[in-house]
């Protein structure tokens, strides 16, 4: 069996449940054609065979991770109440359990003060984080490295705000001595760092960018969007647990709890860590339902209609794992952490292949060694088909080749960019998978090369 489905038991249970708080209300009776639902959601399940099987641990390649069972029937719950978080009159149970479930995450960095809320995806998260920081700082740019998710640019283009993109060093971080550069202009509003770049999971280094706020005053803002919730395992490098350990010093969060929280998606997270900010969405709407004097999320959010279910299961998940260090939610991350590692190590010693960086989180980024750069491409384009054929679903990324340049001694450069082969290991049933997925990836390999 490939679904997990005895959990739909406790769903029909718990809906029974929840229909006994409204037995004082009449009956209606809805007809429903239940044939032609049955035909047609058949239908819908034969269209979404045309799909790679995220679920399993041989999908292991862009960030998809599955939902773990409570969120999934968490959210199905909700729907039959489907309440909408814009305003507490649109859910009130639900809108207490994203002020909770929202909490929790800002008390993962330290935070009991804070403004916050759930949005749909990092993207929207981030817009929300950059729109204050233009808010306080509208003639000053945004900075972020080159290999920070292209959303920055993007965003800043439609907050009108100048951007300018910083370069990276060979560990994929962003270059200090070229951010300094641009911070001596005096330009510079807002900092982004990467709390793991989706291309590597590379981590900018909190500790030096701290310092150099010291010095040239600037808004710090995290994109912890795919790295955000590895603070709580204790497999990171020293200097990384020393970034995540300053990651409270942001002045603002984004965290995404459907790439790592167990979500279904439409869950991203935005924080702040002065609640102040709050003043700057404040709006004057005939529409809303503004009812009461205690906080509406849609007072606090860019975003008017939410999904009270996408709280509801954030909110169920973290029950049931709360996020605590030693906890068993930590110890799943911890897992794909180490798979990240013995998959470094076994590329590392084997002579057909090139790294790109070490991994810091669970991503990792390597290449099939040749003579050049064009080369490399086309066989880890070959490798990426090959592993597919056997059921082995990996990634290819484009990486700048100028940060390879020192470390792939041997390679003549020919072109600006490489194409690389991609990992991410999020499932925690990696680590178990490991020796079947190199498996794979060796006759995949060899396929290609000989
Ligand atoms: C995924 C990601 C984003 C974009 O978030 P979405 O949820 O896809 O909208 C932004 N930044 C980083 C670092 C990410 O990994």
């Amino acid at each position: 069996m490939q679904f997990e489905s005895k959990s739909l038991e406790i769903l029909a249970e718990a809906l029974k449940e929840m229909e006994s708080g409204f037995t004082e209300l009449p009956e209606v009776s809805l007809e429903f054609d239940y044939e032609a639902m049955q035909r047609v959601l058949l239908e819908t399940a034969e269209k979404l065979k045309d799909n790679y099987p995220y679920f399993h641990p041989y999908y292991a390649g862009q960030m998809l991770k599955p939902p773990h069972p409570i969120a999934r029937l968490a959210y199905m719950l909700s729907l039959w109440i489907n309440p909408n978080n814009h305003a507490i009159d649109g859910g009130r149970a639900s809108s207490q359990m994203e002020k909770e479930a929202v909490a929790d995450i800002a008390g993962m960095f330290g935070w009991d003060k804070f403004l916050g809320h759930i949005c749909s995806g990092g993207t929207m998260a981030n817009l929300e984080a950059l729109w204050i920081s233009g808010k306080l700082n509208s003639e000053k740019m945004i900075v972020a490295s080159e290999l920070a998710h292209y959303t920055h640019s993007r965003i800043s283009e439609v907050l009108k705000l100048s951007f300018q993109s910083v370069p990276c060093n060979e560990r994929a971080q962003i270059d200090l001595n070229a951010l300094e550069k641009v911070l001596k202009t005096g330009r510079v509003g807002t900092v982004v760092a990467t709390i793991g770049s989706t291309g590597t999971g590379s981590i900018d280094p909190l500790p030096e960018i701290l310092q150099l706020r010291e010095q040239y005053d600037f808004r710090l803002h995290a994109d912890a969007a795919y790295g955000g919730y590895f603070i709580l395992v204790d497999n990171l490098s020293p200097a990384a647990r020393l970034t995540f350990d300053s990651l409270g010093q942001a002045e603002s969060i984004v965290v995404d709890p459907h790439k790592h929280g167990l979500q279904p998606y439409g869950c991203g997270c935005v924080l702040f860590k002065d609640p102040g900010v709050g003043s700057y969405y404040k709006h004057d709407s005939p529409y809303t339902y503004f009812s009461s004097k205690e906080l509406h999320l849609g007072e606090i959010s860019l975003e008017c209609s939410r999904p009270g279910a996408a709280a509801v299961a954030l909110w169920a998940t973290q029950k049931l794992l709360p996020m605590e260090k030693r906890g068993e939610f930590a110890a799943g991350l911890a897992k794909s952490r180490q798979a990240a590692l013995e998959l470094y190590q076994r590329l590392n010693s084997d002579s057909r292949f090139l790294l790109v960086v070490e991994p810091e989180l669970d991503i990792v980024t390597w290449a099939p060694r040749a003579k050049t750069t064009s080369r490399i491409s086309e066989l880890s384009r070959a490798i990426f088909e090959s592993a597919a054929k056997r059921n082995l679903h990996l990634a290819t990324f484009n990486y700048p080749s100028r940060l390879v340049r020192k470390t792939w001694k041997e390679v003549q450069f020919d072109t600006d960019s490489v194409v690389c082969l991609r990992s991410c290991l999020m499932k925690p049933e990696h680590l178990d998978w490991l020796d079947r997925i190199w498996e794979l990836l060796d006759k995949a390999t060899n396929e290609v090369l000989l």
